[in-house]
């Protein structure tokens, strides 16, 4: 591999020599990677190429574009590293392409059983993969942590990292820091307990594990390097007998590493069940939910941690993107990290120490009126957890302020780019909870989505994604734009001074960096949720984004997304100036066929929304209307009887094909109310025209 590269530089430089000598234009840039997650260890998702600029952007076109060959979410940031463009698409396939041509070097499918679809809470999706030494690492959506062979392809080595019978899946892109690849998990939703793992890159032996919510007393203690504060600072902070259903915490998405401070972070997701009173009942932070923790990477030793939501009861993770940087603040440089979470506070740390430097809410918040900067606590509001028989409306929703989509941090413009989102969700204690294994277990009551047209536009409207440039000085905006979707993607900052940022619903949008215009968008019409990235070769810019259809993104499908097509595999698209390639055409969703008759009663069709929701929606969509390329129940054969209906949900014919047996949960007089429920949505959707 080393010497291969070498041996391409020194004939790319040969050539270079001879075209020089020949008196013809050199390349005027030399190539450019994106070799990390975030670009760089501390994740700012800037480059300083400047090739596309503001004055030229408009001359963005397609360069070429690459389709996966199986369908459902898309969510990576590619990486690009000597020509080669990696990036992961659903199930964890990865692909390794021709940075410059898009034709496929080879790809790599883990073979996941299909069946743990069922156990994703969002979808099988896979954030990306990490580079480096020659190898690939990729997370799999049933806890393997895999290597490939650069080159290759092949398999270097496996290993599983989580309990295979715990409802515990990857998502999130491993990172690399000292010589390790640091991997975590998600399943909070469903039950389990959170923890991120480092190991060897050559070996792929456990090397450290830190456990982020402590386990039962009574047990022995884990025998990892997490054992100490948890029981010095953790333990404490919990009531109950939080450990059987596993107590959350999962560390699912960011991690940041800097070198010269020998720190390694990472964000801590939210507890399991949701409310707290089902999981700590006398209360307490519940540490280290919520949490940004700082360890030494060779041994996961804990430096310190900042919790951003004591005793969380609302899905406010701290999972959200990490972007370490210097501020200038006071008339003093500081070390930062900075990171917008759920809860809707951007916050500003020492990241050296963990000291709280400044807290300003980015989007409406209504649980917490603000930070006391001197206990470093949220003052929380009257009514926000939702005591028994008080329903509260709270502001963020679970969908969060800002969820995994990065961010970007601009050193030339000084703006934090957010792509942040403004929902309130209705929260109230859930009337039966009962903990079901492996199955989705938030303790909130479920609501059945609104089929009517009045209140679905409503409803569409209290949905709200914007992209925020944030001054993290002033902790104040700079400008935002409006997005006509909840959902909008990830973000990147150029040093032509503009950010590209994707959107659910199709799209790639550049804007000016300084003001927000808006100055070029191409219609990719799949969703662009991931990280764009840029990179450079042979003296030209390119702009890359992965694009889908799915991810959770279908939970709010029919409130977004009024101008969903076909649901078809995603791919990659990639643009630089003059590209003459065309873009793929969409193709439109056939009429939903002629319904068969129910008869069911007002109260079974109600109870069978409610069921509908707390079982079917996370894949099959809001309301019905499948948003991924998980079969819409409007059009499948299986809704046109009871028998049908009962053959992949109770006997599970469909399990090969990630429809799991709902024979453990649910009896045939449910599945009716389901059935019922269905078909008796699409009606009224359909009479009314918003199908
Ligand atoms: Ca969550």
């Amino acid at each position: 591999m080393m010497l291969r590269s070498s041996l391409i530089r020194l004939a790319s430089l040969v050539v270079g020599l001879l075209i020089t000598t020949l008196g013809q234009t050199a390349p005027a840039l030399p190539d450019v990677d994106w070799p990390l997650h975030g670009n760089t260890a501390g994740e700012t998702r800037y480059a300083p190429l400047a090739t596309i600029d503001r004055g030229n952007v408009e001359r963005l076109g397609l360069a070429w574009h690459f389709r996966f060959d199986r369908p459902r979410g898309v969510q990576a940031t590619p990486i690009m590293v000597d020509g080669t463009l990696y990036v992961s698409g659903p199930w964890g396939v990865v692909y390794a392409l021709d940075a410059r041509t898009g034709s496929l070097r080879w790809q790599h499918d883990p073979l996941v059983p299909p069946a743990k679809a069922a156990i994703s809470c969002c979808d099988v999706v896979n954030r990306g993969v990490a580079v480096e030494d020659g190898k690939v690492f990729v997370g799999t959506i049933d806890g393997r942590l895999q290597a490939l062979d650069a080159t290759s392809g092949a398999l270097l080595w496996e290993t599983l990292t989580v309990d295979p019978e715990q409802p515990y899946t990857i998502t999130g892109a491993p990172r690399t820091a000292a010589g390790l690849v640091m991997i975590g998990n998600g399943g909070a939703e469903f039950g389990v307990r959170g923890y991120i793992s480092a190991y060897d890159m050559t070996t792929g032996r456990l090397k450290w594990r830190f456990h982020t919510v402590p386990g039962d007393p009574q047990a022995a203690a884990d025998g990892q390097i997490s054992d100490r504060p948890l029981k010095q600072l953790a333990q404490p902070t919990w009531t109950g007998e939080w450990w059987i259903q596993g107590g959350g915490g999962t560390v699912w998405d960011s991690m940041a590493w800097d070198p010269q401070l020998d720190l390694f972070y990472f964000g801590v997701g939210n507890g399991s069940p949701h409310d707290r009173d089902l999981r700590s009942p006398q209360g307490g932070d519940n540490l280290f939910l919520s949490s940004i923790i700082a360890v030494r990477p060779q041994t996961g030793e804990y430096v310190w941690h900042y919790q951003t939501t004591p005793g969380d009861s609302w899905d406010y993770t701290a999972t959200q993107h990490i972007v370490l940087t210097e501020l200038e603040i006071n008339g003093n440089a500081r070390k930062v990290l900075l990171q917008a979470p759920k809860n809707g506070f951007f916050y500003v740390l020492d990241r050296a120490t963990g000291e709280l430097l400044s807290a300003e809410n980015y989007v409406p918040t209504s649980w917490a009126s603000h930070i006391d900067l001197q206990t470093g606590r949220p003052v929380e509001l009257p009514g926000a957890r939702y005591p028994a028989g008080q329903p509260a409306l709270v502001t963020p929703s679970q969908i969060g302020g800002h969820n995994w989509q990065p961010m970007a941090f601009s050193p030339k413009t000084g703006l934090v780019y957010i792509p942040a989102q403004e929902s309130t969700g209705l929260l109230m204690k859930a009337a039966d909870f009962r903990h079901e294994p492996g199955r989705w277990n938030t303790g909130i009551q479920d609501h059945p989505m609104p089929t009517d047209a009045a209140t679905l536009a409503q409803a569409r409207d209290g949905f709200r994604g914007h992209l925020l440039a944030w001054d993290p000085v002033r902790q104040r905006a700079a400008w935002r734009t409006e997005q006509p979707g909840l959902w909008n993607g990830g973000v990147l900052a150029t040093g032509g001074q503009l950010v590209f940022q994707g959107q659910g619903g199709g799209g790639l949008h550049a804007y000016d960096a300084e003001t927000g215009v808006r100055l070029w968008q191409s219609d990719t019409w799949l969703d662009v949720l991931g990280g764009p990235i840029t990179y450079a070769l042979d003296g030209e810019q390119y702009i890359a984004a992965a694009a889908g259809f799915g991810s959770s993104l279908h939970l709010s499908a029919s409130l977004s997304l009024p101008r969903q097509g076909m649901p078809v595999p995603g791919g990659v698209f990639v643009w630089k100036l003059d590209g003459k390639q065309a873009l793929p055409a969409p193709q439109s969703r056939p009429a939903v066929p002629a319904l068969p008759a129910i008869e069911a009663s007002n109260e079974e069709i109600q109870r069978g929304g409610e069921l509908y929701t707390r079982y079917c929606m996370v894949c099959h969509g809001a309301a019905a209307v499948a948003g991924a390329a998980i079969p819409d129940l409007r059009y499948s054969p299986y809704i046109q009887s009871g028998e049908l209906f009962s053959l992949p949900l109770l006997e599970g014919i469909l399990q090969q094909r990630g429809m799991p047996s709902f024979a453990r949960t649910l009896d045939a007089a449910s599945a009716e109310m389901i059935r019922s429920y269905v078909i008796h949505s699409t009606a009224t959707a359909r009479r009314q025209g918003v199908e």
